[in-house]
C-alpha cells in the first residue's frame, strides 16, 4: 500500500467540511428576497430586530423575529427600496420605532452567491484532483472525471506478444502446466466437448524476476491471443470505488478483445486477506477484491478469457481468491537450478557474439541463487565489458566480471586502501578461503579478491552445490567459513575490525535457523520456534516462553563461540598456509581456486 494515501477519516472530513461550508454560504448567509412592503409592514408591527441599509444599491436587509416571542431564530430578508427617498423614509420609521440599524455590505445577489459557491466547488475539485494525480502519478494525465478508466488501456490492447515458450527457460514444469491454457485458448470447443473444467484463473507463484510476466506473455504468444496487463496496485486507489471500476473496465476491455489473457501482476496488492489491513485504502481494496471476484465468477465458458495473476506471497492471499473456480490453479515458478540457469543464459546470449571458448556451464555454476532477470543482467553487463574493451566477441572473463558486478556492485577503483587495510583485508579473506579449503563439508572455493566492490573490501566466493536440502555438517561448515575472516584477523594482528560484521550476521542467521527451526541442536530439541510476524509483516519475536527463548539464545551463542575457537585453532595450525595465501592475495589481488591450490600445494579438485 502506498504511504501517501490519506486515511479514510481525513478524506471524509475534508469532503464533509467543504460541502458544509458551501451549503452554509449558499443557504444560510443568503438573505431571502422579499417585496419591500414586507419589510415596511414588519417595521410597523415591531417584528424587525435590526436593519441594514446599502444606500448605493438601495437595498435594505432586515432581520425579522418570529411572531412567537418565545421561539428563537428569525429570518434574514432583503428588498430594494423604490428610490433614495424611499430608503430614507424607511430609515426614519425604523429610528422612530427604536430599531437598530447600520450600513450593509453590498447586497449579495443570487449570481454573486452562485459565484462563490462555484469557487468553493472548484477549490474542492482542485484539491481532489491534486491528490488523485499524486496517487495515480504513474499513469500520467488521468483526470478526475475518468478515474475509472481501465489502466489496461495503456498496455496496447490487441497486441499479441511475440514471446513464446522458447523464450522462457529453466521452468519446464510451469510451462507444462500452462500448455493446457494454451490448448484451451486455441480450441475451446474441444475443451468443452470433453467436459473439462474451463480454466479461469491461474496464479503464478514465484520470486521477483523468475519470469512470471514472461510466462504469461508466452502463453498469449503461443495461443496467439491478445494480452492485457495491469498491476494490482493500480486497483488500490484513494477513492472508494475507483479501483473496482477500473477492474470493471479492465474486464470490459477484455471481453471486447477476447480471446485474450488478462495478466494482473502483484495481485497481493488487492488480494490480501480481508480485514487484515489497518488504515486507509482498506475498504477500497475490499471493493476492488469483491469486484475482481465478481468478474471471475461472472465468466461463462465461451468468454475465452483467462486471467493469469502473479505473486510472490501466496500465503497472504484471501482464501476467496484461491477457491475453486477462481485462481484455483497455482503454478510455481522456481528460482532456477544450475541447469535452468544455463538454459536461461542460452536464451539471452542468442543475439550475443560469443568467443568460441566461452563455457556457459561455468557461468551457470557461478550464478547460484540468481533468477532470470539477474541472468539477463549478467549477459548484458558481459556484453558491455567486452564492448568497452573493444573486443570482437564476449569472452569468459567478461562473464566473470559481469557476475561480480551483478552480485557485489561495481568495482570501486577510486577507493584507495592503506597498506595496513589491504593487509588486514588480505588476511581476512585468506582466513575465509583457508577454512573453506580445510573444512570437509564446505562449498568448494571459487575465487578470492581484495578489490573493493560495492560495500565490501574483499570477497571470497565459494561455489554452492545445487542441492535441495542441506546437511547439518554443511551448515556448520558455512558458519566456520563465515567466522574464518575474523579469526584470521585476530590471530595475525591480535585485533579485530568492524569488517566482519556481515560475516557474523550470516553466521548468526545460519546458526539461529539450525537451533530454532531445523532441530539441529541437542540442547534445544526438535520443536520449531519460528519467528512470528505481526499485522504489518514485521518480525514480532519467537513463539516460545521466556525460559525457552533464553535457552535457545544461549545455545546459539555457545555454538558460535565454540565454532569461533575451533576455527581460530585450525588457522593457527595452518599459519604457514595462511601467510602464503595472504601474500598471494596482496600480490595479485584476485586469485582463482586453482592458483590457490597450486600455491598451497594442495591437490586440485576433479
Ligand atoms: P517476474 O514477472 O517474475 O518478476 P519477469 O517476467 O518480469 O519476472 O522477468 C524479467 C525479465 O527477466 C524477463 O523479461 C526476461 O528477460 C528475464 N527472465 C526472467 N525469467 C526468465 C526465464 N525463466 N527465462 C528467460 N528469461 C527470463
Ligand atoms: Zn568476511
Amino acid at each position: 500500500m502506498k504511504s501517501n494515501r490519506l486515511p479514510n477519516l481525513v478524506r471524509w472530513l475534508l469532503i464533509l467540511g467543504i460541502t458544509f461550508l458551501a451549503l452554509q454560504h449558499f443557504l444560510m448567509r443568503q438573505p431571502l428576497n422579499v417585496p419591500i412592503s414586507v419589510i415596511e409592514q414588519s417595521i410597523a408591527s415591531g417584528s424587525v430586530e435590526r436593519l441594514r441599509f446599502h444606500p448605493e444599491s438601495l437595498y435594505v436587509e432586515a432581520f425579522i423575529k418570529p411572531s412567537d416571542k418565545n421561539s428563537k431564530g428569525g429570518t434574514l430578508v432583503q428588498a430594494r427600496a423604490v428610490s433614495p427617498q424611499h430608503l430614507d423614509e424607511i430609515r426614519r420609521r425604523a429610528e422612530a420605532k427604536g430599531i437598530m440599524y447600520g450600513t450593509a455590505n453590498p447586497p449579495n445577489p443570487f449570481w454573486a452567491s452562485m459565484f462563490s459557491m462555484v469557487l468553493y466547488i472548484s477549490i474542492f475539485c482542485g484539491i481532489w484532483y491534486f491528490i488523485a494525480m499524486r496517487q495515480g502519478g504513474k499513469s500520467g494525465g488521468r483526470g478526475m472525471f475518468n478515474f475509472g478508466d481501465s489502466p489496461a488501456k495503456r498496455f496496447q490492447p490487441g497486441l499479441r506478444p511475440k514471446k513464446t515458450f522458447a523464450d522462457v527457460a529453466g521452468c519446464d514444469e510451469a510451462k507444462e502446466e500452462l500448455k493446457e491454457i494454451v490448448d484451451f485458448l486455441q480450441n475451446p470447443g474441444d475443451f468443452m466437448r470433453l467436459g473439462s473444467r474451463i480454466p479461469k484463473g491461474v496464479l503464478l507463484v514465484g520470486d521477483p524476476g523468475t519470469g512470471k510476466t514472461l510466462l504469461a506473455q508466452a502463453v498469449a504468444g503461443e495461443a496467439s491471443v491478445s494480452f492485457l496487463s495491469a498491476n494490482g496496485s493500480e486497483f488500490v486507489e484513494m477513492f472508494v470505488g475507483v479501483g473496482a471500476s477500473r477492474i470493471r473496465s479492465l474486464f470490459e476491455e477484455a471481453k471486447k478483445i477476447a480471446p485474450c489473457i488478462v495478466f494482473i501482476d502483484e495481485i497481493d496488492a488487492i488480494g490480501k486477506k480481508r480485514g487484515v489491513a489497518v488504515g486507509g485504502g482498506h475498504d477500497e481494496r475490499e471493493h476492488a477484491l469483491n469486484q475482481l471476484l465478481g468478474e471471475l465468477d461472472g465468466f461463462v465458458g465461451n468468454n475465452k478469457i483467462v486471467v493469469i495473476a502473479a505473486t510472490n506471497r501466496v500465503d497472504v492471499l484471501d482464501e476467496a481468491l484461491i477457491r475453486p473456480g477462481r485462481f484455483d490453479r497455482q503454478v510455481y515458478v522456481p528460482v532456477p537450478d544450475v541447469a535452468g540457469r544455463k538454459a536461461i543464459l542460452e536464451v539471452h546470449v542468442k543475439n550475443v557474439k560469443l568467443a568460441p571458448a566461452v563455457d556457459l556451464e561455468i557461468v551457470a555454476k557461478d550464478t547460484a541463487g540468481m533468477v532470470g532477470a539477474d541472468l539477463q543482467n549478467v549477459v548484458n553487463e558481459a556484453t558491455l565489458f567486452a564492448t568497452r574493451k573493444k573486443k570482437s566477441a564476449v569472452e569468459q572473463s567478461d562473464f566473470s566480471e559481469a557476475v561480480d558486478k551483478v552480485t557485489m556492485g561495481a568495482e570501486r577503483k577510486s577507493m584507495r586502501l592503506s597498506e595496513k587495510e589491504k593487509k588486514l583485508t588480505a588476511y581476512h579473506e585468506a582466513g575465509h578461503a583457508l577454512v573453506a579449503l580445510l573444512t570437509k563439508d564446505a562449498n568448494p572455493l571459487h575465487k578470492i579478491t581484495i578489490i573493493p566492490r560495492g560495500q565490501a573490501l574483499g570477497y571470497t566466493k565459494q561455489l554452492p552445490p545445487d542441492n535441495h536440502c542441506t546437511t547439518k555438517e554443511e551448515l556448520f561448515a558455512r558458519v566456520k567459513v563465515a567466522v574464518g575472516g575474523r579469526a584470521a584477523e585476530e590471530l595475525v594482528f591480535n585485533t579485530v575490525t568492524t569488517g566482519a560484521y556481515s560475516d557474523f550476521l550470516n553466521a548468526t542467521f545460519v546458526l539461529r535457523r539450525m537451533v530454532y527451526e531445523f532441530g539441529m541442536s541437542e540442547n534445544a530439541g526438535l520443536v520449531v520456534h519460528k519467528e512470528k510476524t505481526d499485522f504489518f509483516g514485521h518480525p514480532s519475536g519467537v513463539d516460545a516462553s521466556q525460559k525457552t527463548k533464553e535457552l535457545l539464545e544461549k545455545e546459539v551463542n555457545d555454538k558460535l563461540n565454540e565454532i569461533y575457537k575451533q576455527v581460530k585453532k585450525l588457522l593457527e595450525e595452518h599459519r604457514v598456509k595462511l601467510d602464503l595465501l595472504a601474500a598471494l592475495l596482496l600480490e595479485k589481488e584476485t586469485v582463482t581456486a586453482d592458483e590457490v591450490r597450486k600455491t598451497l600445494s594442495l591437490p586440485a579438485i576433479q
